[in-house]
């Protein structure tokens, strides 16, 4: 395809409105996949002192979906869950299952025992794909879930019914991936995302939904090199790009613009296991790293470590973040201690496939405090609360309508029918967009912080605590932390007669809800909690009585 005829649109129904779609974006990831194959003997994975080149990761995935198909009779559309830190074996597990059009389900790392049985029974997983620590969490469950398990790096001996990762591959001996056909409607991925029941659900992403969404990133990241004078080579050629992350694979912005991206652009990605400032610092260097790619927590992390001038960090073209509020000494501290370089700020949703809009060089420095445009085929507007467009300006709920919007919410059409409406995904974020077409993000109409990136929904905080016989009432809010965003807050009332210690309090539910959601700050309360005529607890209030 001549460069110029990528631009070319074609239209399909997506949620029931036509819709523009590039019409040279990759059918599906499996054609990527085959694609990456062109990127030859660069390397897409370093881990530590581990390297793939996209030839040997190829030929890895292919003998994974070949195992994948032939021990465990996956086929299109068969669900195989991926549970496990960053590893080179991610990329594996992915591709090899999206090869062979079978459904991609990524399940937070941080989750204990039951919140991963309840993403396994939910998904209706046939094979996992885990590490020990997550498969320590499964012990007592695995054997009644009927999902055949694959454990990557086990040290010990694999517990029953399991395999090691190392055995089910084998000698890496495929060429060529086995047959499958995958259109770019069929589903390709589940991520677990929760909302205001409580309960997380399954976004349902296409295949279009996320090669889609690649490219147009990879346009907004060209236009913001060319209009910036294109003065950093590694803009006007991403597949220069050597991008530093730390980033959960298995949130939608970490799969989707990192290892989707790279394997598009034939970047490559130094992936962390978990996340370290110095250790970052170290990479940097030692790889000659161009790009670093995380959340505002962990750029902030990076360019205040007190080691920071101990190294090299001449390579690094840009630094991008998003998934959470960036706070304005980030894009200053950038300009102190990075000069000319390339700032960026995405914002998006795990149901819009991660990028939505982008702010990045001089769009960037010039608007500080947006979210930047949409990325190119991908529409947003402000609504008010009846559903009427608002003007230039106006605060209202943002929406958004592209080929980027996934599908809906696995199993569950009451969710979907709520969030994807007249063709209109509802983000629950409250923005204006000013004559420019740049998006500000004012609030959050949705009720749910953000610690360090990770999403923290407080319904379902507080159906946890409601669990424990002395909480009558709980309410959980988000509590400023300068490094973190946010931090977990959560203000109790107990039942009459009935004690319990915050430390008590907090042991009860650190074994029903991953580490990051347990509130660090707990506030006693006599009585009962500030409600609304309409029986709502008045967080707001709570908010400025306890925090100001
Ligand atoms: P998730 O579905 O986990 O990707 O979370 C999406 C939510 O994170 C959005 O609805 C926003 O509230 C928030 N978010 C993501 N990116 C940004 C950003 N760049 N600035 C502000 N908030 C963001």
């Amino acid at each position: 395809t001549a460069p110029g005829q990528l631009f070319e649109m074609d239209e399909v129904d997506i949620h029931g409105v036509r819709t523009r779609v590039w019409k040279y974006a990759s059918p599906s990831l499996r054609a990527v996949l085959e694609n990456s194959r062109g990127h030859g003997d660069k390397p897409y994975v370093v881990y530590e002192d581990e390297r793939l080149t996209f030839e040997e990761h190829f030929r890895h995935a292919a003998t994974f979906a070949r195992r994948l198909t032939e021990r465990y009779g996956v086929r299109k559309g068969d669900r195989v869950a991926i549970a496990m830190r960053n590893r080179p074996e991610w990329f594996v597990a992915f591709w090899g299952a999206a090869a062979v059009g079978a459904v991609v389900v990524p399940l937070n790392a941080w989750w204990t025992g039951p919140e991963l049985e309840y993403g396994l029974r939910d998904s209706g997983a046939k094979v996992l794909v885990a590490d020990e620590q997550r498969l320590d969490r499964l012990t007592d469950v695995l054997p009644g879930l009927g999902v055949a398990t694959i454990v990557v790096r086990a040290q010990g001996t694999p517990p029953p019914g399991a395999e090691a990762y190392e055995s089910v591959l084998g000698d890496v001996t495929e060429t060529a991936l086995p047959d499958a056909d995958i259109e770019p409607e069929d589903d390709a991925t589940i991520f677990y995302t929760s909302g205001t029941t409580g309960r997380p659900k399954g976004a349902l992403g296409t295949q279009r939904n996320i090669t889609g969404n690649t490219l147009s990133l990879a346009y907004a990241m060209l236009g913001a090199g060319l209009q910036a004078g294109n003065p950093i080579e590694e803009l006007a050629n991403p597949g220069r790009r050597i991008t530093l992350t730390s980033l959960p694979l298995f949130h939608a912005t970490g799969c989707h613009t990192v290892l989707v991206a790279s394997a598009v652009l034939g970047g490559c990605i130094v992936l962390m296991h978990k996340w370290d400032a110095e250790r970052a610092l170290q990479l940097i260097e030692r790889e000659r790293v161009t790009a670093f790619g995380g959340v505002p927590t962990m750029a902030w992390q990076l360019l205040t470590s007190p080691e920071f001038d101990k190294y090299d960090t001449s390579s690094l073209a840009s630094v991008s973040y998003g998934g959470s509020p960036a706070p304005p000494a980030l894009l200053e501290r950038i300009k102190e201690v990075l000069p000319e370089r390339v700032p960026s700020n995405g914002y998006g949703l795990t149901e819009t496939s991660a990028v939505t809009t982008y702010n990045s060089g001089i769009n960037y420095l010039t608007h500080p405090d947006s979210i930047g445009p949409a990325v190119p085929v991908c529409d947003v507007k402000v609504v008010d609360p009846a559903g009427a467009d608002l003007p230039t300006d106006e605060i209202g709920e943002l929406l958004v309508r592209g080929p980027n919007v996934i599908k809906g919410y696995w199993n569950d059409p009451e969710a979907t029918a709520q969030a994807f409406r007249d063709g209109w995904f509802h983000t629950g974020d409250l923005a204006r967009i000013d004559a420019d077409g740049f998006v500000y993000i004012v609030d959050r109409a949705k009720d749910m912080l953000i610690r360090g990136g990770e999403n923290v929904y407080c319904a379902e905080v507080e159906s946890a605590m409601y669990d424990h016989p002395a909480i009558a009432e709980a309410a959980v809010i988000g509590v400023p932390h300068e490094a973190l965003g946010e931090e977990v807050g959560a203000v109790v009332c107990l039942r009459p007669g009935l004690t319990v210690t915050p430390e008590e309090l907090q042991e009860f539910l650190r074994e029903r809800i991953a580490a990051f959601k347990v509130p660090t700050h707990l506030w006693f309360r006599e009585g009962e909690l500030p409600r609304n005529p309409a029986g709502k607890i008045l967080k707001t209030r709570l908010r400025t009585e306890l925090i100001g």
